[in-house]
Formats: C-alpha cells, sequence, structure tokens
C-alpha cells in the first residue's frame, strides 16, 4: 500500500485539527490497506492477531475520530446487521450483496460532481454522501444458478 496515501491522509487529519497518535495512524493505515469493508471488531482482531497493542475500546473512539474527518465512510449492511467501514479518501461507490453481503468498491463512476450538484438543487451544506448498488455478486449468481434459485 502506498506510504503516500497514508501521509496525505494524515495530513488531511491533522489540517482538519485532530492529533495523530500512533494508534490513530495504525487504524487509518489499516483501512487504507484494506479494501474488504471490515467491522471494528474485524480490525480489532487483525491488529490483535499483528500484536499491535489496541483496545477495541481504542478502536471504536478512532473510527469515530475518522468519520468526522470525512477520511472514512460507515456502510450499514442489511443482509449481517453490522457497521462496516471504508477509507473514503477517493471517492468511489459501492455495490452490495444482498444474499451473502460482500461489498465492492466501484471506481469507474465519477462521482465528484454530486456533492455540488446536491448543494445546487437542494439548498443543504452537504457532508456526507454515499452511492450504494445492491444486487447479487457472481459467486451468489452461480451459486443460485446451480441450486435452480435464480
Ligand atoms: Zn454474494
Ligand atoms: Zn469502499
Amino acid at each position: 500500500m502506498a506510504t503516500n496515501e497514508i501521509e496525505h491522509a494524515v495530513e488531511h487529519m491533522r489540517e482538519a485539527g485532530y492529533k495523530v497518535t500512533p494508534q490513530r495512524k495504525e487504524i487509518l493505515s489499516y483501512l487504507i490497506g484494506h479494501e474488504t469493508h471490515p467491522t471494528a471488531e474485524m480490525i480489532y482482531q487483525d491488529l490483535q492477531a499483528q500484536d499491535k497493542n489496541i483496545s477495541l475500546a481504542t478502536v471504536y473512539n478512532t473510527i469515530e475520530m475518522l468519520l468526522k474527518t470525512r477520511l472514512v465512510l460507515a456502510i450499514d449492511s442489511e443482509t449481517d446487521g453490522k457497521r462496516h467501514y471504508d477509507y473514503f479518501g477517493h471517492p468511489h461507490y459501492h455495490a452490495i450483496c444482498t444474499n451473502c453481503g460482500r461489498i465492492v468498491d466501484g471506481t469507474e463512476f465519477d462521482l465528484s460532481n454530486l456533492p455540488n450538484i446536491a448543494a445546487n438543487e437542494t439548498g443543504y451544506l452537504v457532508k456526507a454522501y454515499e452511492v450504494t448498488v445492491k444486487g447479487l455478486c457472481p459467486e451468489c449468481q452461480l451459486k443460485l444458478a446451480e441450486n435452480g434459485e435464480l
């Protein structure tokens, strides 16, 4: 994973007035390096497995802070009922599988104008946005087709 990306995000955090502690940087790096849209528990368990001494409470607190910087986005999955997190330094849309819950990033659609268009049209001060398509992932399409359920 590009160190540049981490430095860029850390700089953004500093400019927004947040202290950059080693733990905060660790969790931010994790989110930048993983496109898996993990839950807080998943982040915590992975960091434990790497012998990083970060408590689950610190993971939650750090994520709350990162959400405020808008570097990180929360995605509530209807499939597993859990909240997932995603590095959103580069806007992208999400495709969510309604069968297995897999969340995949889509980057070939330019979302950069959406906040401005929405602000102009609605008069809202736009603070966050997300675009999601829902359906069946390729694996689930295959599985369901084999079982004659598609
Ligand atoms: Zn699926
Ligand atoms: Zn994403």
